[in-house]
């Protein structure tokens, strides 16, 4: 009973912590937020184990190891086998379209005394993620390489479109580039922005056309409506 009573008061904290900064993702409790920002960039949201390749992203720049998102979409008790609050979270990943393999990453070893650990970088750049990034990271969709913000605006030529610096392919910054983690309101809410407009489109995340999509998106419309109810 005693151990119940503990988590119920832990779980009442966290609640606070989320009603408090729900309205505007800044930190008031800078450890947690730390905490929290450091573990998306080395755990997998969906298993809480240490990120390995192969990575794949969701439409929020959500980081995933492949295996656990695979693990998702087969499982066929997920009410049984998943928290509510996880599901709940990503419950906008149904099919493989809805994620993108990451490409251009690579693992390395830490330099602590086992020599285990596990940690990710992208190619470009010496910043391990996780560790108090400096840089900010995106990747493209259509090619699902990650590669620093400013490699993409180097080569923007004033034109809508710009190059993936890896593979050349031609990307819309708009329409085309996810940022990985994103903390700015801005990002969240263009990313946000672009989803909505896929799905409306019956379209995946990966650009997939999605033949059942319209049923879904047509319900977020109607629910929409009725609240805004002009
Ligand atoms: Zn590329």
């Amino acid at each position: 009973m005693g151990a119940d009573g503990g988590s119920i008061n832990k779980s009442s904290n966290l609640k606070l912590h989320v009603e408090r900064t729900s309205n505007d993702y800044k930190a008031r409790d800078d450890n947690l937020l730390e905490f929290s920002l450091e573990s998306r960039w080395e755990c997998c949201k969906i298993s809480n184990l240490p990120l390995r390749l192969p990575i794949v992203s969701d439409y929020l720049g959500n980081l995933y190891n492949k295996e656990s998102v695979l693990e998702w979409l087969l499982c066929k008790d997920k009410d049984t086998k998943y928290d509510p609050k996880l599901r709940n979270e990503i419950k906008h990943i149904r099919k493989i379209h809805d994620i993108i393999e990451l490409n251009n990453l690579v693992e390395v070893k830490s330099k602590d005394k086992n020599n285990r650990t596990v940690k990710i970088k992208c190619k470009y750049g010496d910043e391990i993620f996780g560790d108090k990034l400096k840089t900010s990271f995106v990747y493209c969709v259509k090619c699902g390489d990650v590669v620093p913000k400013e490699s993409l605006h180097l080569n923007l030529s004033g034109t809508n479109e710009c190059k993936c610096p890896v593979c050349n392919e031609i990307v819309a910054p708009s329409n085309d580039i996810i940022v990985l983690n994103p903390t700015s309101q801005l990002d969240i809410q263009n990313l946000t922005d672009r989803y909505n407009k896929l799905c409306h489109g019956n379209l995946y995340h990966d650009g997939t056309k999605s033949k059942k999509r319209k049923k879904s998106s047509s319900i977020t419309t109607t629910k929409k409506q009725k609240t805004s109810k002009v």
